[in-house]
């Protein structure tokens, strides 16, 4: 089976010469192939009739068309849900069943559609254009786990809880004060409970209107948890919340008996599953349910690219999060040093240990948000003078910096944003940056439409784009995907490298941490009120203290070495802790 894609976004009839109708053989030969369709303008390719030769892929000035040939057992009558024709399709289900159920997977691939089919949201047409009803849906997965689940749904027997992936739009279609309003959904009767769990004290009198991503995230997470379902639906609940916090939040899901649940963060996936299923495919055309997994052997089949029980390879490549050699710093020239250091801005005070930055080195940041990371960095850059202690260096040492939140402000497209501060049209660059990051579709789309993914691979590029000395990355994982984090560490690493800059990354996914970082600053304290940053430490000793200030224990997986965190109170844990030994190497 032959699927034909159009980026409906993309294709600009108005614009081009509808290359793609003029160099169909298909349509040269008087067959209708692809034709405009009346309604919107727009051309419509026949899966039928289409050879797949991928003329119109090369001859579409705006890249609007992919066509992908599908492996033999996926014909048209294993389709679960298709958003049209030449858009994308959906093959297979997850099933829902006690415990807690993972879905890994690339952006794009289908993992919301899922969940908003198994929440009720969506009836699935199992491809055809008509309207199709629960009835149907229902004989079409006959003798099934999932015929009972759709009556269910059907009859209303069945309750769903969704927490939705995009919680900045709560504020637009919900008004009101954080208490008032998870009082309202509390039908468990644990409001005080939840509020301590998830640390709302300080925010019941605020506006949604007023919170920020993270507080958001929290209590669109409680709201869903006060409430008695049958089951729920978590769409990446770790989105915004930093280490603490999100263990904290897989540990309230946890309390959950029946959820599924989507993330990329796989340190806090592999946390909170029982199951795992893998989604594969190719993002924006078509994606492909795996059976279920045990959680280890999921997450490691993920990385690994293979399908073990389904004997299918769906990515050439291993993802492997290789261990880094320890650097002999002595070799290595000073970027800068610098003695302790305190500032008192306001209301916030901080405290740094003093320490030495080697060219070419990534150093972790690990601690919560708002305790002073980006005030630091700028007393290094002597953008901001400390209190007390200085900061040696020979020269003027220039910043470039990625905030956590990126707004969009710049009125043009992609490329025009690269292009003020860059070069991009160097091999160098196409091949450093843009490739690996993915951003060569993206050149043409104006800076102000781009999604959270896209805006924050753009952000990145533009930060580490510009000439400086220390970069700094705030959340450069956030809105990525598993292969995006791993494609936007090694550019870090390759830019540190030939840079020969200091590389400061403020990042709350661990395994993206461990992978990339040389050393660690650990910065503990009160959010907003006081913070104290270690010296940079090796990644033992850093990550050891910032595991114990978490209470979490981790452990390194023998096949693929990524580290796991124990489950609290199992007995790796309660071992690991009475030997002060949170992290292993
Ligand atoms: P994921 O959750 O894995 O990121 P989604 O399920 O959100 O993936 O989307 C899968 C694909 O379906 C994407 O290409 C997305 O653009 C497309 N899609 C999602 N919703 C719609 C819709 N209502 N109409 C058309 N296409 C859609
Ligand atoms: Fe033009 Fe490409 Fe759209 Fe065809 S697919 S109409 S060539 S923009
Ligand atoms: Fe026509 Fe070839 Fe494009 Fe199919 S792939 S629509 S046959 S040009």
């Amino acid at each position: 089976m032959i699927l034909a894609i159009i980026d409906y976004e993309r294709c600009q009839p108005k614009k081009c010469s509808l290359e793609c109708i003029k160099y169909c053989p298909g349509v040269r030969m008087g067959e209708k192939t692809i034709e405009l369709d009346e309604k919107t303008g727009k051309p419509i390719i026949s899966e039928v009739l289409c050879s797949g030769c991928g003329i119109c892929v090369k001859k579409c000035p705006f890249k609007a068309i992919s066509i992908i040939g599908l492996p033999e057992e996926l014909g048209e009558d294993k389709i679960v849900h298709s958003y049209g024709q030449n858009r994308f399709k959906l093959f297979g289900l997850v099933v829902p069943r006690d415990g807690v159920v993972g879905i890994i997977g690339q952006n794009a691939i289908g993992k919301s559609t899922v969940l908003r089919i198994l929440a009720g949201e969506l009836i699935p047409n199992l491809g055809r254009e008509d309207n199709v009803s629960y009835d149907e849906v229902i004989k079409h997965f006959r003798g099934t786990e999932l015929q009972s689940y759709f009556e269910l749904l059907k009859n209303k027997k069945i309750k769903p809880i969704h927490k939705v992936q995009y919680v900045d739009i709560l504020p637009k279609v919900v008004k009101g004060k954080v208490g008032e309003l998870l009082k309202k959904v509390d039908e468990k009767g644990k409001f005080n409970e939840v509020v301590k769990k998830l640390e709302l004290e300080n925010i019941l009198d605020r506006e949604l209107s007023q919170l920020s991503g993270g507080e958001l995230q929290r209590v669109a997470i409680a709201a869903a948890y006060l409430r008695n379902g049958d089951i729920y639906f978590f769409d990446e609940p770790s989105s915004w919340l930093d280490i603490k916090q999100r263990f904290n939040m897989a540990k309230l899901v946890r309390e959950l008996n029946r959820v599924i649940v989507v993330e990329h963060d796989l340190i806090v996936l592999d946390y909170l599953s029982d199951y795992i299923h893998i989604m594969y495919g190719v993002p924006s055309a078509y994606g492909i349910v795996s059976l279920p997994k045990s959680v280890r052997i999921g997450i490691n089949e993920y990385l690994l690219g293979e399908l073990k029980e389904e004997n299918i390879r769906f990515r050439k490549e291993p993802i492997i999060f290789e261990k880094r050699a320890v650097i002999d710093y002595k070799n290595r020239p000073i970027l800068l040093k610098y003695s302790s250091v305190k500032k008192t801005l306001d209301t916030f005070k901080l405290y740094v240990e003093g320490g030495t930055i080697y060219k070419g080195e990534v150093i972790g940041i690990l601690g919560s948000n708002g305790i002073g990371k980006t005030t630091f960095i700028k007393i290094l850059a002597g953008v901001i003078k400390p209190d007390e202690g200085e900061v040696i260096k020979d020269k003027d040492i220039k910043v470039s910096y990625k905030p956590q939140y990126i707004t969009p402000d710049f009125d043009g497209t992609v490329e025009e944003l690269l292009s003020s501060v860059t070069n991009i049209h160097s091999s160098y660059y196409k091949s450093e940056i843009l490739t690996p990051l993915q951003l060569e579709k993206l050149l043409d789309r104006e800076v102000k439409k781009l999604s959270g993914g896209e805006l924050q691979r753009v952000a990145i590029a533009l930060c580490l784009s510009r000439e400086a000395d220390i970069y700094l990355l705030d959340e450069p994982s956030a809105f990525l995907d598993v292969e995006q984090r791993l494609a936007v560490s090694k550019v870090i690493r390759r830019i540190a490298d030939e840079k020969e800059a200091g590389v400061f990354v403020v990042d709350h996914d661990i395994l993206f941490q461990d992978y990339i970082s040389d050393r660690f600053i650990v910065f503990s304290g009160i959010p907003g009120v006081e913070g104290t940053g270690s010296s940079p430490l090796n990644k033992r000793e850093g990550a050891n203290r910032f595991l114990k200030e978490m209470g979490i224990t981790f452990r390194r997986d023998p096949e693929t070495g990524r580290p796991r965190a124990n489950k609290e109170g199992s007995q790796k844990d309660i071992l690991q802790k009475e030997k002060g030994e949170y992290y292993y190497e």
